[in-house]
């Protein structure tokens, strides 16, 4: 492996210089979360951003601001109105982790984000990459991110061979990522750097085929220069895809109210609102008396996927009278709900699909 600190001395102070004028007349600008030094805006899009495409946190962005303007109105929310909101976005721990920061925020910061990454990590759901875009971006203070699209940008321009699976070879990179960081001009260049390097791993050096020829820090790569710029990031560790299958029973009474249960938090769909879940049809089937096990309904199953796992799910529907309680022994934690009810619940997404909503 190249001597990290020589190959950085050698792209300082040419590699921020060169991201900060392409960004400017390049880069992107018009995200509704861009042009704004407002860190509860730059923070919920962070979070929004973490393990999903920009197309897709547009409308959740904007449905959001709208119902919860401030960091205050965010904090004072029903923890089920936020995952309801946040139904479908998935990755369900970020929604419960939002509420709650939003309450030390107000609790512990009246209402103030702190200023600097250091402290910003002090809340809940915020790591080191989150703080230091929200510190960048706000405070302009000189501090690098860390995800997924600025390690794979690092690593080629420096042809980065360690391997990211190692966090001592991760803190290597981090070092790295400072020391490129603007050193002078902070306050305009900081932001515009950090959305710069954002830009850049999202739109032209991307994971299987960069855009080299319109990359504007070409000359300086040495991942282009060695010929083969996608064999990096290494990373060896991969982890593996697993399955799951389970039985949903959907039952539904004549008025159209269906059963909903809300899972445990941890686990697949944590918090969330959903049809009583079974490991199998034969554990469906003992859950109810016989008398109604004939009234079921098998909907195709399909598979969901989730980022590790794929979930085979087969629903059952039953449909009830408008008063069903006595024959079905239901579980405790759960309750009927018509249509005007579950919308707002968080869902997970294919109950909210298989329900059309
Ligand atoms: Fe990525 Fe190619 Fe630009 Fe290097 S030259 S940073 S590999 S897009």
């Amino acid at each position: 492996m190249p001597d990290p600190a020589g190959v950085t001395a050698a792209l300082v102070p040419a590699f921020s210089a060169q991201l900060v004028r392409w960004q400017k007349s390049h880069g992107r600008h018009s995200l509704p979360w861009q042009n704004t030094r407002d860190p509860y805006r730059v923070w919920l899009s962070e979070i929004m951003l973490q393990q999903t495409q920009v197309a897709t946190v547009l409308d959740y962005y904007t449905r959001f601001l709208q119902r919860f303007p401030t960091v205050v109105d965010l904090a004072l929310a029903k923890p089920d109105e936020v995952l309801g909101l946040w139904s479908g976005l998935g990755y369900y721990s970020r929604a419960r982790n939002l509420h709650r920061c939003a309450q030390d925020v107000v609790r512990l910061h009246g209402g103030q984000f702190p200023q600097t990454a250091e402290r910003l990590q002090t809340l809940s759901g915020i790591g080191p990459s989150t703080a230091a875009a929200i510190a960048s971006f706000c405070f302009s203070e000189r501090v690098a991110i860390l995800d997924g699209n600025v390690k794979r940008v690092l690593t080629r321009l420096t042809a980065f061979s360690g391997d990211l699976a190692s966090n001592a070879q991760e803190r290597t990179l981090l070092g790295m990522a400072t020391e490129l960081l603007p050193r002078r001009n902070l306050r305009e260049d900081m932001p515009r750097y950090t959305q710069g390097i954002m830009d850049l791993g999202a739109t032209i050096c991307t994971s299987r085929q960069p855009s080299c020829l319109l990359c504007p820090v070409q000359t300086l790569c040495l991942g282009l220069a060695s010929g083969a710029p996608e064999r990096f990031p290494i990373k060896t560790r991969k982890l593996k895809r697993s399955a799951l299958s389970l039985s949903l029973l959907w039952a539904e009474r004549s008025d159209g109210a269906v059963w909903l249960e809300r899972r445990p938090v941890t686990g697949i769909w944590g918090g969330l609102y959903c049809f009583p879940v079974f490991a199998g049809e034969d554990e469906l089937l003992a859950a109810l008396p016989a008398s109604l096990q004939d009234r079921l309904q098998a909907v195709p199953p399909f598979v969901h996927v989730l980022t590790h796992k794929d979930l085979r799910l087969s629903p059952m529907r039953l449909v009830l009278s408008a008063r069903p309680a006595r024959a079905l022994q239901l579980p405790e934690d759960g309750a009927w709900f018509g249509r005007d009810d579950w919308i707002v619940l968080g869902l997970p997404a294919p109950i909210r699909k298989l329900l059309g909503g």
